[in-house]
């Protein structure tokens, strides 16, 4: 399967190597352009009729809340002890700066499966009622 990759050559890049599954590449595909199936978007083809998040109910559920924002995300994030700007888009989650705490030579692929595992999480407290104690992550 060809997804004709049209981001920028480290997008592309980081994208193929995050998981060797199709699903990682997918996820990271749809979110790089704009099409997670969250629902902000899920609104605008009016599949759904309120975009409130599903976990915090204090926002709409756009990528950038759901993956940075959301209580539920941020708090993963905080113990990683990694700063997220409150503008940060999801296509700018590439270029994190690396805490000197993460030694990883592909922090770029560390922040795309983070992404993944926060949007898999999501959908097993929305759709499978699962805790949603992030411990799991
Ligand atoms: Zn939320």
């Amino acid at each position: 399967m060809a997804f004709g990759w049209a981001g920028s050559a480290d997008i592309s890049s980081a994208a193929k190597t995050f998981t060797p599954n199709m699903g990682g590449q997918f996820f990271a595909w749809l979110l790089l352009h704009g099409h997670l199936q969250c629902k902000t978007n899920l609104l605008q083809r009016r599949i759904v009729e309120d975009a409130t998040c599903e976990l915090c109910a204090q926002a709409e559920e756009t990528a950038e809340h759901l993956l940075v924002h959301c209580p539920f995300a941020a708090s993963f994030w905080q113990r990683l002890v990694i700063q997220m700007e409150p503008d940060v888009a999801v296509c700018n989650l590439l270029h994190l700066p690396k805490p000197e705490n993460l030694p990883m030579a592909h922090f770029d692929t560390f922040s795309l499966l983070s992404c993944w595992h926060l949007w898999k999480r999501r959908n097993g407290i929305v759709f499978r009622q699962e805790s949603e104690s992030d411990r799991v992550l």
